[in-house]
C-alpha cells in the first residue's frame, strides 16, 4: 500500500496544553511521526512525498476566513506586547451572533475551541503537508489502487469548517472526502478514534452526500463534551447521515467489533462509492488518554473487519500518542486490511 507523508509535518511542535487546567507538555508530538512511519514500513507500506496541490482542496471545506487566520495569526500575535510564544486563546464566544471581531486575541478566541491546538510559525506549512498527504492518497485510490495510507501529522478531525481545536488545524480526513467526490458519489467517513469526530460532524452536518460515522468514547464524560452524542443524526437534507456510537469508558475488543459491525450496517445501507477511515490509534489499552480497552491484535481484527466491506479506501491518520506500541498497533491495522497484499 502506498504511504503519503512529507518532512515539513514534523516542524510544528507544540508546547503549551491545558489538561483539567493544568499546564502540561502537548502530547501531540512530532516523534508520532517516527513511530507511525516505522509503522507503516514494517506493514510493507511504500512512503511517497505528497505534491503540493495549493488551497483548492483545503478551501473546499474550510473558510476563507478561517485559513486566512490560520496563515497570518501566528505573525499578527507577535506584534501583541506581552503575548505567549505560542498563539494560544483565552476568550471564546459563548454563540455565534455574527459578529467577526478584528483582534488577533478575539479571533483567536472564535477560531480555536481549546487550548489543545496552539499555533507556532511552523503550524501552517505543517498543517497543509499533512492536508496534501491526505490529497494524494485520496487521489492514489481514485486512480485504481484498492486502498493508500496518509499519514497526517498534525492530525484533523477535530477541525471544523472554521474552527481549530484538540491538536487539528485543517480536517484532512473530510479534505480526502471532498476530493473523493470528484468521481464519488457518495463517500462514507468511519471514524475509529477514541475521540468523536466532532469537526468532520460538523463540516458535512446539512450534507446527504457525505455518511459520517463515529466511535468513540461516550463524551457525556469525555473530550469532545459537547458533540458526538447519539442523538446528533444530521440536519436539514443532511439529517440521517450522521450516526454516533459512543461506546462505555474502557471497552474493549469484543465491545468495539460489535459497535463496527452497527457502523458497517449503516455504511452498507448508504451504498457508498468510497471509503475514509479516520484512524486514530488512541483507542489503545495503553495509550496516554486510556478512554478504551483496545488490544494490539484488536486493531488487527478491526482493519481486517473493514477491508470486508470491499470499498476503495482512504486511511487518514488521525491521534494516537506516544507509547511503546504506537508504530506496532498501526502495523497491526494496517496488515489486518490487507497491507502486506496490496
Ligand atoms: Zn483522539
Amino acid at each position: 500500500m502506498k504511504a503519503f507523508y512529507a518532512e515539513e509535518q514534523k516542524r510544528h511542535d507544540p508546547k503549551a496544553f491545558l489538561s483539567s487546567g493544568a499546564a502540561q507538555p502537548n502530547p501531540e508530538m512530532p516523534e508520532r511521526v517516527e513511530r507511525l512511519l516505522a509503522g507503516a514500513l514494517s506493514a510493507g507500506c511504500t512512503i511517497e512525498r505528497p505534491r503540493d496541490h495549493g488551497l483548492g482542496p483545503v478551501a473546499a471545506v474550510h473558510t476563507p476566513e478561517y485559513l486566512d487566520f490560520l496563515e497570518h495569526i501566528y505573525t499578527r500575535w507577535q506584534r501583541i506586547d506581552g503575548a505567549s510564544a505560542e498563539v494560544i486563546p483565552n476568550i471564546h464566544p459563548i454563540a455565534r451572533n455574527g459578529s467577526y471581531p478584528a483582534s488577533a486575541v478575539g479571533q483567536a478566541g472564535y477560531h480555536m475551541a481549546d487550548t489543545a491546538c496552539p499555533i507556532s510559525g511552523e503550524t501552517w506549512q505543517s498543517a497543509l503537508w499533512s492536508a496534501w498527504s491526505a490529497v494524494d492518497a485520496a487521489e492514489a485510490v481514485m486512480s485504481g489502487a484498492p486502498a493508500a495510507y496518509a499519514l497526517c501529522r498534525p492530525p484533523g478531525h477535530h477541525a471544523f469548517a472554521d474552527v481549530a481545536g484538540g491538536f487539528c488545524f485543517i480536517n484532512n480526513s473530510a479534505v480526502a472526502a471532498q476530493v473523493l467526490r470528484r468521481t464519488a458519489s457518495r463517500v462514507a467517513i468511519l471514524d475509529v478514534d477514541l475521540h468523536h469526530g466532532n469537526g468532520t460532524q460538523g463540516i458535512f452536518y446539512t450534507r446527504p452526500d457525505v455518511l459520517t460515522v463515529s466511535l468513540h468514547a461516550d463524551p457525556v464524560r469525555f473530550y469532545p463534551f459537547f458533540w458526538g452524542h447519539a442523538d446528533e443524526r444530521g440536519e436539514g437534507p443532511g439529517l440521517g447521515y450522521n450516526f454516533n456510537l459512543p461506546l462505555p469508558r474502557k471497552s474493549a475488543d469484543a465491545a468495539f467489533l460489535a459497535a463496527l459491525e452497527v457502523a458497517f450496517q449503516r455504511i452498507r445501507a448508504f451504498s457508498p462509492d468510497a471509503l475514509v477511515v479516520a484512524l486514530g490509534l488512541d483507542a489503545f489499552e495503553g495509550d496516554p488518554f486510556g478512554g478504551l480497552s483496545v488490544s494490539t491484535p484488536g486493531f488487527s481484527r478491526i482493519g481486517e473487519a473493514i477491508a470486508k466491506l470491499g470499498l476503495p479506501t482512504v486511511i487518514v491518520q488521525e491521534g494516537g500518542y506516544l507509547c511503546d506500541e504506537l508504530g506496532d498497533n498501526l502495523t497491526a491495522f494496517l496488515t489486518g486490511f490487507g497491507g502486506k497484499t496490496r
